[in-house]
């Protein structure tokens, strides 16, 4: 914690920060919000970044079909059904619009919206290395890298990640399947059934009973000691940014696909849950691009972790933590307790972001049990709390004009592969919250 005298300025400075401290759900919208074609030029990654990171994801695809069978329907592409969710609208009043789900729960391999970035970066420099080694050539088909040899080969070198826990998932369910060795180093706040399983993969789980930021600089300083060994870097790294923003283009084409107008008369809203930033700041870039002005993104924080609105809001990104105000980043959305921010998805989006808002846990496993009678759909507490920024974007005024002919997309982020019986767990306390509340 910051020493008070500071705190009390920084209090003066920002009221929002009082707010932030009395741990009440709130939102705030970005005075600094630019035409994507201004707020674009802050990023310092570009279109066509972001196309190769697309054509680099369908040279893989032979290799992700072959290595992976359940890839196999989609020919290899990672990527999630768009659902609407009528039941859902009603249940949450919301009178005009239409509201629709992203699925990235139910995306393969991994089952979140890490199976974006972080399986990206992964391949990436797997095809880096092999390229390098001439075990690979341009115009080769990919699934040469499922042999032996090549896992041989790659088994010289290892990765490794500090994580909550999905993007543990991702980095080494991947990493292990081209033949790397694979570390995580995973925070406090990581499920049980997560580590289980990378260790059932083979990766080495490396635990702490410290937050995030704590486990990501250990395993940084691990790396640093080994020459062979990649650290995939949550809070700076491009690569894990440009393999979330691929999802821009593709939902464009999914939303054309179910004819789903998106233009200056339809606006999109598009409601991603945050943790350190780089999966909702990727998406958000790749939506920026897809969709210029038409689109409006809010980022959704639980109270108990508000980091990038913190960082965002103050100017001060990575330089302040929440703990530093007297917040104890403790959450049940475990993929969303993170106590500081990434200063470059902050810096790089801070004129691209509508707005930010935050969520109580007692409201996340509401949304996840109403979710779940309305449309028998099970999505982990992280996942749901999208739905927590519709209301105060339905009640400000900058929007009214064309709210009725809006689309709200949810950024589902997570929840397939949770085990049945936590599942349960959540979805019950949900409903006895639910009961409590109509009481
Ligand atoms: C990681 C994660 C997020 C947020 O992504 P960040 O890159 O940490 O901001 C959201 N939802 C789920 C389920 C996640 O695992």
């Amino acid at each position: 914690m910051l020493p008070t005298p500071a705190i009390a300025a920084l209090r003066e400075q920002f009221p929002l920060i009082t707010e932030l401290m009395a741990l009440q759900p709130l939102s705030w919208f970005n005075p600094r919000i630019a035409p994507a074609a201004e707020g674009l030029n802050d990023v310092g990654l570009t279109a066509h970044d972001v196309a190769q990171a697309s054509a680099r994801l369908a040279r893989f695809a032979p290799y992700l079909a072959k290595a992976f069978p359940q890839t196999q329907a989609s020919g290899g592409i990672i990527e999630s059904p768009v659902v609407p969710l009528p039941a859902m609208q009603a249940a949450l009043g919301m009178p005009s619009g239409q509201l629709w789900l992203k699925q990235d729960s139910h995306l393969p391999i991994s089952g979140s919206i890490k199976a974006r970035g972080g399986i990206y970066e992964v391949l990436k420099h797997a095809e880096m290395l092999a390229l390098d080694a001439g075990l690979l050539k341009e115009g080769d088909d990919y699934s040469v890298l499922a042999s032996d040899a090549v896992r041989a080969f790659l088994g010289q070198y290892a990765i490794a990640v500090g994580s909550t826990g999905n993007l543990g998932l991702s980095i080494g369910i991947m990493s292990a399947r081209l033949g790397f060795r694979a570390t995580v180093h995973m925070s406090a706040d990581a499920r049980q059934w997560k580590k289980d399983k990378l260790r059932s993969h083979g990766v080495t789980v490396v635990e702490y009973a410290t937050d995030y930021s704590v486990a990501v600089e250990a395993g940084r300083k691990q790396a640093e000691g080994d020459p062979a060994c990649h650290f995939v870097d949550d809070e700076n790294s491009h690569d894990l940014f440009l393999g979330y923003a691929v999802a821009g283009q593709r939902l464009k084409q999914q939303f054309e696909a179910a004819g789903v107008a998106v233009d200056a008369d339809h606006p999109l809203f598009v409601y991603l849950p945050c943790g350190v930033g780089g999966g909702p700041g990727g998406v958000a870039f790749g939506l920026k691009l897809a969709f210029g002005d038409c689109v409006h993104c809010v980022f959704v924080e639980p109270t108990h972790s508000p980091c990038m609105l913190l960082g965002v809001h103050t100017g001060l990104h990575e330089q302040i933590s929440v703990q530093e105000i007297g917040i104890d980043n403790v959450t049940a959305a475990d993929g969303l307790a993170v106590g500081r921010p990434s200063g470059f998805v902050g810096r790089a989006m801070q004129r691209l972001i509508d707005g930010y808002a935050t969520v109580t846990d007692e409201e996340l496993y509401r949304l996840l049990a109403t979710l779940e009678q309305t449309q028998g759909l099970c999505l982990e507490p992280s996942a749901v709390a999208g739905f927590a920024g519709i209301p105060p974007v339905l009640a400000a005024p900058q929007y009214q004009a064309n709210l009725t002919r809006a689309t709200h997309l949810v950024w589902g982020t997570g929840g397939s592969m949770v085990p049945q019986e936590e599942m349960a767990a959540y979805v019950a306390r949900g409903r006895a919250l639910l009961a409590a509340g109509a009481a």
